[in-house]
């Protein structure tokens, strides 16, 4: 009976935005927008008027969302924004996979085999 993946659907029920997309979406109104586009308007509450860009949510009434925005959880959100994004720089750098390419030798390199890189991006 219902949905065999009862896990799944707990896990991701409450499954909001990324710290990243959230980043994009203060940044640029239009990646916000392309995400709110997502949504069917009617099925938001009071039709997608009240939103915290922060914790990608939506809310009732103004005055629910400026209480939201005195709230814990949104302060915590805002804190965790103000942090760099994880990048694939510090996931490399935890396993001690370093890049250190600022040395003249591998500049040269580089410079004088530009096509050899490409060619290993692309495979
Ligand atoms: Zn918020």
């Amino acid at each position: 009976m219902g949905v065999e993946a009862r896990r799944t659907i707990t896990k991701t029920r409450r499954k909001t935005r990324d710290l990243d997309q959230i980043k994009a979406d203060l940044l640029s109104p239009k990646h916000l927008q392309q995400y709110k586009d997502t949504k069917a308007t009617e099925d938001l509450p009071a039709l997608g008027q009240h939103y915290c860009i922060e914790c990608a949510k939506w809310f009732e009434s103004e005055t629910n969302l400026v209480q939201h925005t005195r709230g814990k959880p949104h302060k915590r959100k805002v804190k965790e924004l103000r942090d760099d994004p994880y990048t694939q720089k510090e996931a490399e750098a935890a396993v001690g996979l370093r890049t250190d390419n600022k040395g003249p030798a591998m500049a040269r390199v580089a410079a004088e085999r530009p096509f050899d890189q490409e060619m290993e991006m692309a495979t």
